[in-house]
């Protein structure tokens, strides 16, 4: 047996040449070490025996040489031919790829020689750091696998032409030398090598999340996953640090972590690209370089952040996506409400906010010195409500500070930006004069001898008077009979409380008074008597006043009999104190003294000079300078002009002269005024300073006024104010009347054009005419009983009888609100006396001026109560105003359009006939009368506020039974729903 004709294996060696040829694609991740075929000389292997292996020159289809070796030495027996490669190195790896090209002759087509025909051979490989030529022995191999062909091929396969090519592929590994040779033993077999490759496998070099991963030769082991860590592409950096896993197939996988453009570049497609000048990126975590935002600037590449345009700024910790801003300019339209000691300043957003959101408001305080001639901070005594600095609203309310006394507010805006800029202070200042104060509550009340009837009880003065303290007030009852309870007054600061039974507890209250009324009461204190056991001796001296009170008791009996037989209760009906007693027992709150008079009639001194000089003060002429004519008086001209009396600032003055030719009437009558004026001491009540008369012309010097009447006032600026400022000048003139009643004075002409208003819009209370037939008013007109009247203002008893009292003011003052809240309107517009005396006479009323809160509305329709007795006092006039002015929110219920039907009059009652006039009569009409009492002690004296009430104030005013409690809210509920929408009945 010998080897296969020539001829033969050229055939189907050039046969095969065609079917192994074709353009060879070798996959990235492959890195050949030896690839037979792209050899171009003698590959130099080395076969043994001789005449074992051959190599034959062939073509491809291209005609380039490839190198095929052949052997087919099946007829012989004991067939061992050894091909052995040259020394390939590794490079490296670890692993390597053997990709042999080769055919096979099938045995069964051989004709003869079938026993010693084999259809497999053996591959071997051999490592050395070095060539070792030919001196490898046989035994030094390692298998590595006996290959053997998918498919063979026979004579017929020849015939057809058809090839057929085995591909097989044996991975070889691991290797730890630096080198190694492949050998190919045969047999006996018909084979033909075409081609040989060896190759290993590597991930290769790539960027994945902006980190280079190089080429990396995979592991030895086929389930080898190296991990590889990745380094960061040009300007960027590691986020968290990036690494990838090569797998032994040469496949990157499982990458983690990424890097991130550094600060000032953006990525764009795998690379960090700079950001070009208007455009910044400052952080990392942001994607992309954004636009500059408005008003900065950046004009470099690669910026990080942009720089505010002049007059722009930004403090660190804004965003920097967010625009460079401005500092506020100053708040606007300030203004100030001034409730005894504390004022409630108000103001608007400042035009220029800057941009910003964080927009607040600081208060800076300062009062004038005791010698009025600087201005100093106002200390740490005065409080802010809710706080001085940091506002976020656009009010304060100002609470603590001293009566009577000019203090200056700054309301200055700021924002985060103030501190960085220098534009000067940005704020809005506001001079307020504070009010006379109720003196505060007495704290400190001590038990002295107490005997079975009697206790003494002593009492510090409070901590602020805000005033000279005109007397105290004791109330006393015995523990848990409050409804029946004694009243002393004393000027001292101790008073033995007498008739008192033996072995009890008494419950004691003080409270004092100054011109500005009456303070809170203090908290109770709780006394004892002494037992019967007390020694006789100290009885007697209680005898005669045993005796004193029971007197007292059975006027009180019958005071009280007569006023429960005198008809209807009212909401208003509240008990007030005669300081002419010195003790006065109440029982449920109803028994009402008349008031001590203060106020001394001038009409009561025979020499009119003499109550003159008794209450004005002479003022020298030369003081005096006038400059200018304001006003036209009955008497004379008003002028104005700068009063400087010795060792004092000069300031202006208002002048009322007497014209010349006045008879002694005129005289007295003029100067009369200031006798009235003179007696008077209250912030919203016009100032006397003083009278001229040992010189002519006479004259009255009152403080000026800047802003004159308060009628041509409110018609020049008509709409101007907010609801709130108007409040604050109505609750002004109240409190100004509540004192002129205090003192027992009525003053029968009030009326809007009766009011001067200086430039701080504070409301004060003039014309104080001796005679008050108001021959200076005209508006008065002669009554059929031929008194001059005011007829629009005046109540109709004034009218119908000149029943003039501080209730009749009560309805002028209505009328006054009237024209407030209307800017000037004149009441009952062209009606003529006449009608407007039927029309008030058959119960219609004026109807509310436009826009008019409900709450304002209900308080004028009470002051216009036909009965005077259920008309509001001015005590409690000037307290529900404050309640308003402190929740504004209330004056946000507007009346009803249907009660303001343009100039048409309304019905009294009809208009509210769906709304309680006081609380008692909605209390009555619930069933809940007994209550009537508490709530008016809480400070709950107008349906308005108790529409305001929760279930805490209904267990603060001591309704604690849970069905009362659910009764009065429901009804409150529909009182609430019916102030809305007066149409709903209830
Ligand atoms: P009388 O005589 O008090 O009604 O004053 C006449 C007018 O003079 C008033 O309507 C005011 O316009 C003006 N007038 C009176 N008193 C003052 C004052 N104290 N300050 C400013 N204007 C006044």
């Amino acid at each position: 047996m010998g080897a296969l004709p020539r001829r033969t294996c050229g055939v189907w060696m050039l046969l095969l040449s065609l079917a192994a040829t074709g353009t060879r694609c070798i996959p990235t991740n492959e890195v050949n070490l030896l690839d037979s075929r792209s050899v171009m000389g003698d590959l130099g292997w080395i076969a043994y025996p001789k005449n074992g292996w051959e190599e034959i020159g062939e073509v491809d289809e291209n005609y380039a040489p490839i190198h095929t070796y052949q052997v087919c030495k099946v007829m012989e027996h004991n067939q061992n031919n050894w091909l052995q490669t040259n020394w390939i190195l590794n490079e490296g790896a670890q692993r390597v790829f053997v990709e042999l090209k080769f055919t096979l002759r099938d045995c069964n087509s051989l004709p003869g020689g079938l026993g010693t025909c084999k259809e497999t051979f053996n591959v071997y490989y051999f490592e050395s750091n070095d060539e070792e030529g030919r001196n490898i022995r046989e035994s030094q191999y390692t298998k590595i696998d006996t290959i053997a062909a998918d498919e063979s091929f026979t004579e017929l396969d020849l015939g057809d032409r058809v090839m057929k090519l085995n591909t097989e592929v044996r991975d070889v590994g691991p290797l730890t030398k630096k080198g190694f040779y492949l050998a190919f033993q045969d047999l006996g077999a018909c084979i033909a090598l075409v081609s040989v490759r060896v190759f290993y496998k590597k991930c290769p070099f790539v960027v994945k999340n902006l980190a280079h991963f190089p080429d990396t030769i995979t592991g030895s082991d086929s389930s080898q996953l190296l991990e590889v860590p990745g380094s960061c592409v040009n300007n960027s950096v590691a986020d968290d640090l990036p690494r990838m896993h090569c797998s032994a197939e040469g496949e990157w996988l499982v990458p983690i972590g990424r890097c991130v453009c550094q600060a000032g570049y953006e990525e764009v497609n795998g690379s960090c690209q700079v950001c070009k000048p208007g455009f910044y990126r400052s952080s990392l975590q942001t994607q992309s370089c954004s636009k500059c935002p408005p008003h900065s600037y950046t004009k470099v590449e690669g910026s990080t952040s942009c720089q505010c345009e002049e007059n722009y700024y930004k403090r660190d910790t804004d965003p920097t996506n967010m625009a460079c801003t401005k500092p506020p300019s100053a708040p606007r339209n300030a203004i100030s409400n001034v409730n005894e000691t504390s004022v409630f300043l108000e103001w608007s957003v400042p035009e220029e906010t800057g941009g910003r959101k964080d927009l607040r408001y600081n208060i800076l305080c300062r009062k004038i010195t005791a010698d009025l001639r600087q201005y100093e901070p106002c200390g740490s005594n005065v409080r802010y409500v809710p706080q001085q600095t940091g506002l976020r609203n656009n009010s304060v309310r100002v609470v603590d500070l001293l009566a009577h006394t000019n203090y200056t507010f700054e309301v200055e805006a700021v924002n985060g930006v103030t501190e960085l800029t220098n534009p000067g202070r940005q704020y809005v200042s506001l001079n307020v004069t504070t009010n006379q104060a109720a003196p505060s509550p007495i704290t400190v009340v001590k038990k002295g001898k107490a005997g079975k009837n009697s206790i003494t009880v002593s009492w510090l003065e409070p901590d602020r008077p805000n005033g000279i303290i005109l007397e105290y007030e004791i109330k006393y009852f015995e523990k848990d009979q409050e409804t029946s309870y004694t009243i002393i007054k004393s000027k001292e600061t101790a008073v033995v409380a007498d008739g008192l039974k033996p072995s009890s507890i008494y419950i004691f209250q003080i409270r004092a008074r100054t011109s500005a009324g009456y303070g809170s009461f203090s908290r109770r204190f709780e006394f004892e008597t002494s037992s019967y056991l007390v020694a006789a001796s100290s009885e007697q001296g209680q005898v005669p006043v045993i005796a004193v009170a029971v007197t007292v008791a059975i006027i009180l009996l019958a005071l009280a009999t007569g006023f429960l037989l005198s008809g209807r209760r009212c909401g208003y009906s509240k008990a007030k104190q005669d300081p002419d007693e010195e003790k006065m027992h109440f029982h449920n709150g109803h028994i009402k003294f008349p008031g001590v008079r203060t106020y001394i009639d001038p009409h009561t001194y025979e020499d009119p000079n003499q109550a003159v000089h008794e209450f004005a003060k002479e003022i020298d002429v030369s003081s005096i300078t006038i400059e200018r004519v304001i006003g036209a008086g009955e008497f004379g001209e008003v002028c104005c002009g700068p009063l400087r009396l010795p060792g004092k600032r000069e300031y202006p003055v208002a002048i009322k002269t007497l014209k010349a030719g006045y008879t002694d009437k005129q005289r007295r009558d003029f100067l009369g005024e200031a006798s009235i004026m003179g007696q008077f001491d209250h912030p919203n009540i016009i100032h006397l300073e003083g009278v001229v008369t040992k010189s002519k012309p006479v004259m009255i010097i009152t403080e000026y006024m800047e802003n004159g009447s308060l009628d041509t006032f409110l018609k020049k600026n008509d709409g101007q104010f907010t609801v709130i400022q108007l409040v604050g000048m109505l609750r002004g003139i109240a409190s100004g009347m509540r004192y002129l009643s205090d003192m027992g004075y009525v003053h029968r002409d009030l009326a809007a054009r009766n009011i001067l208003v200086n430039s701080n819009l504070v409301c004060k209370v003039s014309d104080f005419g001796l005679s008050r037939v108001l021959e200076d008013d005209p508006e008065a007109a002669y009554t059929t009983r031929g008194g001059k009247i005011p007829i629009r203002w005046t109540a109709p008893e004034a009218i119908a009888f000149r029943k003039f009292t501080s209730a009749s003011d009560v309805w002028s003052y209505g009328i006054v609100m009237w024209e407030v809240m209307s800017y000037g309107e004149r009441p009952y517009w062209e009606m003529s006396n006449q009608d407007v005396i039927k029309a008030v006479e058959e119960n219609y009323r004026l109807p509310g001026p436009m826009d008019c809160p409900a709450a304002l509305y209900h308080l004028m329709m009470d002051c216009w109560q036909k009965d005077r007795n259920c008309r509001p006092k001015f005590e409690e006039i000037v307290s529900l105003l404050d309640k308003l002015i402190r929740n504004p929110s209330s004056l946000k219920t507007l009346i009803n359009s249907s009660n303001r039907v343009s100039n048409l009059l309304v019905e009294h009652g009809s208009a509210e006939s769906t709304v309680y006039r006081s609380v008692g009569e909605w209390l009555e009409a619930i069933k809940m009368g007994r209550y009537t009492e508490l709530f008016m002690e809480s400070g709950y004296t107008s349906v308005e506020v108790v529409a305001q009430m929760t279930l805490e104030d209904l267990r603060r005013v001591g309704v604690s039974l849970a069905g009362h409690q659910k009764k009065i809210l429901n009804s409150i509920q529909e009182m609430r729903v019916q102030m809305i929408n007066p149409t709903v009945p209830i």
